[in-house]
């Protein structure tokens, strides 16, 4: 098997590295985890922008709806160059990977011309609405009801952990249309704007202190029947397809691999008394160890990209690559935290004696969420048992 991109791909990587150290502005690098005050969503909305112009934003997307038509191997590279160089993407992924390529399968025309453009131009943040406080892993039993009043749909219930539902323009959400059904089959996809009268957001804290998520209420909000995505109680269908495009992102481990490549350049540029970090054999066999398997993560991520170039549709694989990069990223935070002693637990907001931005810290309280957000560890393994390796369900 060979490993190597060609010489073009190499050349565009060299392209993606200069515009990224060009277009980052520095002060992102000491930024907060999330995109947390008003300056820093500024500033990531401006580079989302630049890099819109690119047609870099949706690289996956046809030219007609502002993409690049670019291959995927193209897009692995452009993927791995900004999480590598921690490019403040924010908000953008959620209509960049996931309403846009729905739209583009199940939206009307008037949609998606309406819709997709000004996701491609950085112009328009989108939210996802699935979750519910009873409804998360098994969000088939979601309790949102929208009924349908002449051209309207009236919606009330409660969403949860809706990220960035604070500074998005519009959501996309799952809600149940007929309540007599079986439960997959009485759900509708829909979209409306974030300022409907009768959606509420109320933001919740983290764990870290970061306002990231949030619950988004639906009292009496009406929604235009034309915002309906695909049929009628067909909802379940489109909801698991935009799963599939949420897990099959590729990437994540790039920025891992640029939290290794850090934490070694800081052992090598730490002494503890006479001698430097990297010397410590628990230091060395620790970064060792979260080196090897940042490999290991980079090639499971490779398998996935090839199985699409080659018309595949991963789905236990995707699984075993999102497992593995969630878990990874755990220990990694671990290892990170460990490497710097007491320095590891100071806080970002501590800037005489934040080390690496205090990134470790508040990594080790960030990763917590990975394996949960997009799917539990445990439901990763269900889909590897039955689908990957055959098993019967339990
Ligand atoms: C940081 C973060 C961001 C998020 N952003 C969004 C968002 O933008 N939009 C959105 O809609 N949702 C979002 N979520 C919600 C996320 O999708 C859910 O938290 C996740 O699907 C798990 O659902 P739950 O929290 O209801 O937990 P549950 O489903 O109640 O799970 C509780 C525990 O039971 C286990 N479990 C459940 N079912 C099974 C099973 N069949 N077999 C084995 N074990 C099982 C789970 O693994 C878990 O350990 C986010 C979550 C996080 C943490």
């Amino acid at each position: 098997m060979d490993f190597r991109f060609t010489p073009e791909q190499e050349a565009f990587r060299q392209e993606l590295r200069q515009f990224l150290r060009q277009e980052i502005p520095p002060e992102w690098e000491a930024g907060e985890f999330e995109v947390g005050s008003d300056e820093e969503w500024e500033l990531s909305r401006q580079f989302q922008k630049k890099l819109a112009q690119k047609g870099w934003l949706v690289p996956h997307w046809p030219k007609e709806y502002g993409g690049a038509n670019m291959g995927l191997w193209e897009q692995m590279v452009l993927r791995e160059e900004l999480g590598y160089h921690r490019a403040p993407l924010g908000g953008a992924l959620f209509g960049v990977n996931m309403l846009g390529p729905i739209l583009m399968l199940y939206g009307t025309e008037e949609q998606k011309r309406e819709h997709l453009p000004p996701i491609a131009r950085a112009e328009v943040i989108w939210c996802q609405g699935y979750s519910e406080p009873g409804a998360g892993s098994d969000l088939a039993g979601l309790q949102t009801r929208a009924v349908r009043e002449g051209d309207e749909y009236v919606v009330n219930g409660q969403k949860i952990w809706t990220t960035g539902a604070h500074r998005a323009d519009w959501i996309f959400f799952l809600a149940r249309t007929d309540p007599t059904a079986p439960k997959h089959k009485g759900i509708s996809f829909f979209i409306a704007p974030m300022n409907t009268p009768g959606i509420r957001v109320q933001p919740l804290i983290n764990m870290a202190g970061r306002m990231g998520f949030n619950q988004v209420f639906f009292e009496d909000a009406r929604v235009p029947a034309r915002n309906l995505v695909g049929g009628e109680n067909q909802g379940w269908y489109i909801g698991a397809a935009l799963l599939d495009f949420e897990r099959s992102g590729i990437g994540a481990v790039a920025g891992l691999k640029r939290d290794i490549d850090d934490l070694v350049q800081y052992a090598r540029e730490t002494t503890v008394g006479d001698r430097r970090l990297i010397e410590e054999p628990r230091v060395r066999y620790a970064l060792a160890e979260r080196a090897i398997e940042v490999e290991v993560g980079r090639y499971l991520s490779y398998r996935v990209t090839s199985m699409q170039a080659r018309g595949q549709i991963p789905n236990a694989e995707a699984s075993m690559s999102k497992l593995y990069s969630s878990e990874l990223a755990q220990r990694l935070a671990n290892t990170g935290v460990h490497v710097m002693g007491l320095y590891g637990q100071v806080r970002p907001e501590s800037r005489r004696w934040a080390r690496l931005y205090g990134r470790f810290i508040m990594a080790y309280m960030m990763t917590v969420a990975s394996t949960i957000a997009g799917g539990t560890s445990e439901i990763q393994r269900n889909v590897i048992a039955i689908r990957g390796l055959g098993l019967p369900r339990g």
